[in-house]
């Protein structure tokens, strides 16, 4: 597609009050509290998002409850075809997707289209569920003439409550996995960016999934306690902030749920005195500045190892300050606005406490205007001579606000990346393999990169998390997502 400057037409302006879906229909909400959802460069009001109630979440999980019944019988092969349906679904209506995903949570449309793009590969890699979910076995495994085998089955239904920074991807992580194995599914996703989803349920809807097989509740906190209270739920992907994670995984975890949760982050990327600086400042400034610092593997520290410092924060700085900022339907422009007028002054606040704490504002972007879109813009910004504890041990931004640290030697940085309380991830820049393979062997860190600065697990993969940043034991994605959604049934047969 020709690249433009020119604004590329939205999906709708307004989608009005967004209805839930369930049992395989558009259903309106019980709920009594509504919330305005706003497109965060406009900062206008784009639709209307219910908070439902006990009963909305109730009769979702009936719904589920009573389609799981067919659908644990239907092949794993039958249960592809719908994913295949989908697919094609997804590809066809690609654009809108991206675009809607814009509108809704703010980044650009090459970042959505991005996000898109690895909800379909998940979609696709869900739909290999005849491979995937295959058992094993041993001929005489418990003696002679005695078979023991391993069957791998669906447990029932599952929510997947996920974060506002990817409004489509972060839900393709779980739900595809949860329907290729058998079980049903409940949605629900931010109640700051609603509509991608809402988008996509059509998709499913018309991919002719059997209603109650996937259904979409919306809400915010209190329709994730009904979810979490509801004895029917068997199991919780969660993927937010740590302590909503820690929350929703203790809760879920003392009624005998399983639980993924994964949580925040606070990233750091390392740049050795070796490293090839020229060719790792654009990957530097993807990670800390794409989706406006508001993903989860960010660089959000930048830490120059002896030598490297000075001619790193140079760099860094200046290519910073060339960032095009406005509005991601806008083709040209490479960072959008953060999600609402609350996150920006969060965002905010976090540079005026660290300017306190003696930093110094090397790139400021507080003060920002971007002409025609009154939305919740911040600027990049870069803060020099950070203290490492400052860096490592504060509270995680998630904004385009990037901490520039210098240390003397690379054993520091990964004490210091350990003794942080997340895990997430953390990078290396290095042209040395002795110094990439011992950082990657001590960094306790669920994603690690090695000259790339967001290290993202492609569908196949776990998306990893470690302390804060993960509770459970299973992982969203590849062969950990076929495992957390079925339980191993061990079958000793004598051949009488
Ligand atoms: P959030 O924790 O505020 O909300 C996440 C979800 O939890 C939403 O659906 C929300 O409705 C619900 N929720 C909020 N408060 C709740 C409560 N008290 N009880 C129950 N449910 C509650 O997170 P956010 O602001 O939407 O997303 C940003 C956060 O997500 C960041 O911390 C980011 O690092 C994290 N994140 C983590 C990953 C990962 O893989 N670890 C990926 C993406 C985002």
């Amino acid at each position: 597609m020709a690249r433009t400057t020119e604004v590329l037409p939205e999906v709708k302006k307004h989608f009005g009050d967004l209805k839930n879906y369930v049992g395989g229909e558009w259903k309106e909400s019980s709920a009594t509290e509504w919330l305005d959802d706003t497109n965060p460069a406009t900062g206008h009001a784009i639709a209307r998002v219910p908070l439902s109630t006990k009963e909305d979440v109730d009769e979702a999980v009936q719904c589920a409850l009573a389609a799981w019944e067919t659908w644990r019988e239907t092949p794993p092969l039958a249960r592809s075809h719908y994913l295949f349906a989908l697919r094609d679904l997804m590809e066809q209506h690609f654009e809108d997707l991206s675009r809607v995903v814009v509108q809704d949570m703010g980044k650009t449309i090459d970042e959505a289209r991005g996000e898109v793009r690895r909800a379909v590969e998940n979609v696709e890699v869900a739909a290999g569920i005849p491979s995937l979910m295959m058992g094993y076995n041993l001929e005489d495994g418990a003696g002679e003439g005695i078979d023991e085998e391993v069957l791998y089955q669906p447990l029932g239904v599952f929510a997947g409550i996920s974060p506002f920074n990817f409004p489509i991807m972060v839900q393709s992580w779980f739900w595809p996995y949860a329907v290729a194995t058998g079980n049903c599914w409940i949605a629900k996703p931010s109640e700051q960016d609603p509509i991608p989803m809402q988008l996509m349920m059509d998709l499913v809807h018309r991919a002719g999934f059997p209603p109650g097989v996937v259904n979409l509740v919306h809400g915010a906190h209190g329709t994730v306690d009904a979810i979490l209270d509801h004895p029917d739920v068997r199991g919780i992907s969660f993927v937010g902030s740590s302590p909503v994670a820690k929350r929703v995984y203790t809760k879920a975890a003392a009624a005998g749920k399983r639980a993924q949760c994964g949580g925040g982050a606070k990233n750091l990327l390392v740049v050795m005195p070796d490293a090839k600086l020229d060719r790792a400042i654009g990957n530097l400034i993807a990670s800390c500045y794409g989706c406006a610092g508001e993903r989860c593997l960010a660089g959000s520290v930048v830490v120059g190892v002896g030598e490297a410092h000075e001619d790193l924060s140079r760099k860094f700085v200046a290519a910073a300050a060339k960032i095009k900022v406005g509005y991601g339907l806008d083709e040209s422009v490479e960072m959008g606005p953060v999600i609402s007028n609350a996150h920006r002054d969060r965002v905010l606040g976090f540079v005026d406490r660290e300017v306190e704490e003696g930093a110094k504002v090397a790139l400021d972007g507080r003060g920002i205007k971007v002409s025609g879109y009154p939305g919740f813009f911040v600027g990049p910004t870069v803060l020099d001579s950070v203290r490492p504890e400052m860096a490592v041990e504060g509270e995680e931004v998630f904004g385009p606000v990037v901490s520039l640290v210098e240390v003397d030697r690379l054993d520091q940085v990964i004490d210091a990346i350990n003794r942080s309380p997340y895990g997430n991830a953390a990078s290396i820049y290095t042209s040395s393999g002795k110094t990439a393979r011992e950082f990657r062997h001590r960094v306790r860190a669920g994603n690690v990169g090695i000259n790339i600065g967001i290290a993202s697990p492609m569908a196949y993969f776990p998306f990893g998390g470690m302390k804060d940043s993960f509770f459970g034991d299973l992982h969203p994605q590849g062969r950990d997502a076929i495992r957390f959604f079925t339980e191993s049934k061990v079958v000793v047969t004598r051949w009488l």
